[in-house]
């Protein structure tokens, strides 16, 4: 978290990238291939592929003799290539060369050992700078349970899930949760990386996130056509969250919706549900290692027979919902209100990410954490009120409401 941002020069190319920039280069053509697609512009060390920008990738592990470090290094997946395709399959599932955010400058998979599965930040200093944090005892887990066999499928699904994070649009941080978790395993479906232990029709409500709300996309999807989920992504890209996105592009309620969803889901429980809402996943891998190594073929992600890892998919499912706190941790401790901006969206923020980590939470706690985010701008804000005095969160958001625009301008 406390490295400089990384300055896109010449000089500065990863070496991950720079093999790639150099085979590719003009002054080699004979070792550029006709379907290479990546190329390098204005000699920058600026890379393309299929008319998407990549940003910088890194790769770090933090201990590469943790067990789980060794999963992904036996794997036998190329990491340059995994990492390259999943940027470009999340862009090209969301967004056009034209539509697609230019702003993500870096991404850094940092595979390390932690609580749940996997989540994605913004680094400290600048957002723009993504990090991927992935589990070693995670995916040690996955291997134990499904003796090796799933754990080529589950690197790829959870690097495309979190890839989905470093570039979708979340109405500035305030989307709901479950819409936003559920486009990530929606693109994570579409990539054919589906495991065994996901069903379609599962879930009561349209927001239960992940794999459940993921399916409910791709009914819609059949509903209303492939542009879908990119029209629901491109919504909150200059937008304050509400439902009513769902009024604006198909004038019904998310909750109607779902219901005609489970309805649909009830009369066509006998078929296959590998094969969402009558539409095919289609099927992406990414290219192989040069040396050859096992292709990561799309049936893996319908492989249904392993069930010793789908007796696993209860953990799986917890350490989800701890992946949505960990962000909503990461992204409470960087919320700082400066004192410019509106003060209202830095307070839908704040109250957006208390609900997510702890919607019980104690007027105490939300008090000194709200303190907290204020930073320099509480001291005004202190000597501003009597410290004697019990106020109520509610009644301290109030105040600051009222008085934001004139007392604490910085
Ligand atoms: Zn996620």
């Amino acid at each position: 978290m406390s490295q400089p941002p990384h300055p896109r020069t010449s000089s500065t190319i990863p070496p991950i990238l720079q093999q790639t920039s150099r085979l590719d280069s003009p002054e080699n053509p004979e070792i550029m291939s006709s379907e290479e697609e990546v190329e390098v512009q204005h000699g920058k060390g600026v890379i393309w592929r299929d008319g998407y920008r990549i940003p910088l990738i890194r790769l770090r592990f933090n201990d590469v003799c943790d067990d789980g470090s060794s999963v992904i290094l036996d794997s036998g997946l190329n990491l340059h290539d995994v990492l390259v395709e999943a940027v470009v399959g999340v862009l090209d599932t969301l967004y056009t060369p034209k539509t697609a955010p230019k702003n993500v400058r870096s991404v850094t998979l940092i595979i390390r050992n932690m609580e749940g599965v996997a989540y994605t930040t913004g680094m400290d200093i600048d957002d723009d700078h993504k990090e991927i944090h992935f589990s070693t005892d995670y995916i040690a887990g996955v291997n134990e349970r499904s003796k090796g066999k799933q754990n080529k499928q589950e690197i790829l699904g959870v690097i495309r899930h979190e890839m989905v994070h470093c570039f979708q649009y979340n109405a500035f941080g305030g989307a709901n949760g479950g819409l936003i978790e559920g486009i990530a395993d929606w693109v994570r479906y579409k990539a054919g990386f589906r495991p065994p232990h996901w069903h379609r029709g599962e879930g009561d409500e349209w927001d239960n996130g992940y794999e459940r709300t993921a399916y409910f996309l791709l009914w819609l999807e059949e509903q209303y056509g492939p542009e879908t989920v990119p029209r629901i992504n491109g919504w909150m890209k200059n937008r304050q969250y509400s439902d009513k996105l769902f009024i604006d592009l198909f004038h019904e309620k998310p909750e109607d919706l779902f219901k005609k969803y489970k309805k649909w889901c009830e009369e066509h429980k006998e078929e296959d549900s590998s094969e969402a809402c009558g539409a095919g996943a289609e099927e992406q891998s990414p290219s192989d290692g040069e040396e050859g190594s096992g292709k990561s073929s799309p049936q893996n992600a319908n492989d249904g027979d392993d069930h010793s890892y789908v007796e696993v998919s209860e953990p799986h499912e917890d350490c989800s919902v701890s992946e949505v706190k960990l962000v909503a941790r990461d992204r409470l401790c960087k919320l700082t209100y400066d004192g410019t901006g509106s003060f209202k969206r830095f307070l839908n923020s704040f109250e957006g990410l208390i609900e997510v980590l702890d919607s019980k939470m104690s007027e105490k706690e939300r008090k000194l954490l709200l303190v907290t985010a204020l930073k320099g701008n509480a001291l005004s804000f202190l000597d501003n009120i009597d410290p004697e005095d019990e106020l109520e969160f509610s009644e301290i958001k109030v105040i600051l409401e009222a008085n934001t625009s004139v007392t604490y301008k910085s």
